[in-house]
């Protein structure tokens, strides 16, 4: 079981080498500092492509990315709430 930080912080040295084409090549787990194999092919941030995890730090990511997700549409509706033009304005 890999040791697990707070922010899962992705180490993009290594991503898989040259996958284009190769039905099998190396992906080990991209969380840095950790050394299990990447079980688990996601989507990666915006334009980095494609990221592997281990199972653990998969497990991570996902939570990570649904805090994320739930703290943007938080703004996003506190924002939204703002703009709110004022009740009983002039028509
Ligand atoms: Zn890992």
């Amino acid at each position: 079981m890999p040791e697990l930080k707070q922010n899962l912080k992705l180490d993009f040295s290594k991503a898989p080498k040259d996958p284009e084409g190769k039905a099998h090549f190396e992906h080990w787990c991209m969380a840095e500092g950790c050394h299990c194999w990447g079980d688990f092919g996601l989507a990666g941030p915006k334009g980095k492509g494609r990221i592997y995890l281990c199972a653990a730090h998969r497990a991570q990511w996902l939570t990570e990315l649904e805090e994320q997700k739930q703290k943007e549409r938080a703004e996003r509706a506190h924002l939204a709430g703002k703009d709110e033009p004022e009740q009983g304005g002039l028509f």
